[in-house]
């Protein structure tokens, strides 16, 4: 039996038992209503996935319900923001029940992890793709912005880069190479981990952040631009594992780590006076990152520097209009 539009929705998605306390209204209505708590800030955010260009056609049920919460996620993650709501609007070229279930169980199983609400959406006709916007919760009148680094401003980035690059490359090709790493990299890049946690934490002392989708140059390229500064990198520094450099080309996971993205790790600025609080957060396991470089005057431009000298790369990483 082929479900109707609202059908779906009740069928499908219409599923949270128990009401979030600062939620009037969810599903089921002409929008829905929140009540924001007193001295918060609302983060909003959206983004939108399509087949052919953010997944494969062959992309399952489970993994595209967990990459595009992640992707959205990872967003407020560089705003310091706790995710709280979310709404999906979805267009689908069929009602296809078998899928449908499979992508909303695995929706909501990631939800409830999360202790997020979906609270409303659109169901349409058309070639597969997902909007999400997620709605999050800042205490207090601290912001972590991309437009607050400042020069002498250490930069830092979480967890490691390049490694959901090497899992795209071996989704597609194959490549003899340990089955436990291949399996570990393939993971990274169907289920990268929004950095919330760490997140929440930077924004008490961290002055800039971004969370890396594009490449570090394109999305460290956007805190310099907006805070009218340059950047030193140094190549050697890049947390890149042993699971990269055993087993690809130097040139292949540097050109990984600096332009394909998608490993959802936060690049973020710390001022040489808050180094004591960041390193007292590395010491007590609520973050992990490495030291890359540092935030210079805008005369300086954005370098790379390996051995001591500055070399040539692309300044662009992934653009939709390229
Ligand atoms: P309207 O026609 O007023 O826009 P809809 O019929 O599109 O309302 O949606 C009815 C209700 O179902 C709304 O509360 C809407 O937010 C919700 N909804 C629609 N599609 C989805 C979806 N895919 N996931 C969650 N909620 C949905
Ligand atoms: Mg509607």
């Amino acid at each position: 039996m082929k479900y109707n539009e609202f059908e779906i929705i009740s069928h499908f998605f219409n599923k949270h038992k128990k009401k979030e306390k600062n939620l009037i209204k969810g599903i089921g209505d002409d929008s829905a209503l929140i009540k924001i708590p007193k001295n918060n800030i609302l983060a909003i955010s959206t983004d939108t996935l399509v087949e052919g260009t953010h997944f494969f056609k062959n992309i399952t049920p489970e993994n595209l319900a967990y990459k595009t919460i992640a992707v959205n996620l990872s967003d407020l993650a560089a705003m310091g923001a706790l995710p709280k709501w979310i709404t999906l609007s979805i267009t689908m070229p069929k009602s296809n029940n078998k899928w449908l279930k499979c992508f909303s169980e695995n929706f909501f199983k990631i939800l409830n992890q999360y202790k997020i609400t979906l609270i409303g959406g659109d169901t349409n006709c058309g070639p597969l793709s997902i909007t999400l916007s997620v709605y999050g919760l800042i205490q207090g009148k601290k912001t972590l912005l991309r437009k607050n680094a400042k020069e002498g401003d250490l930069i830092y980035v979480t967890g490691c880069l390049g490694e959901s690059a090497a899992g795209f490359f071996l989704l597609q090709k194959k490549k003899k190479i340990d089955i436990k790493i291949q399996k570990y990299l393939i993971q990274k890049h169907l289920n990268p981990i929004p950095r919330i946690s760490e997140g929440i934490i930077l924004r008490k002392f961290a002055n800039a952040a971004i969370d890396i989708s594009d490449g570090l140059v394109s999305d460290l390229g956007h805190i310099l631009e907006k805070s009218q500064c340059g950047a030193d990198i140094e190549l050697n520094k890049l947390p890149i594992s042993k699971k990269l450099t055993n087993n690809f080309k130097k040139n292949n996971y540097f050109d990984w780590a600096l332009y394909f993205g998608e490993d959802y790790e936060l690049c973020f600025t710390v001022s040489k006076k808050n180094i004591k609080k960041l390193n007292f957060a590395i010491k007590k396991h609520l973050i992990q990152c490495k030291h890359i470089g540092y935030i210079t005057s805008k005369e300086k431009g954005f370098n790379l520097i390996e051995n001591n000298k500055k070399i040539n790369f692309k300044k662009t990483g992934f653009n939709h209009f390229n």
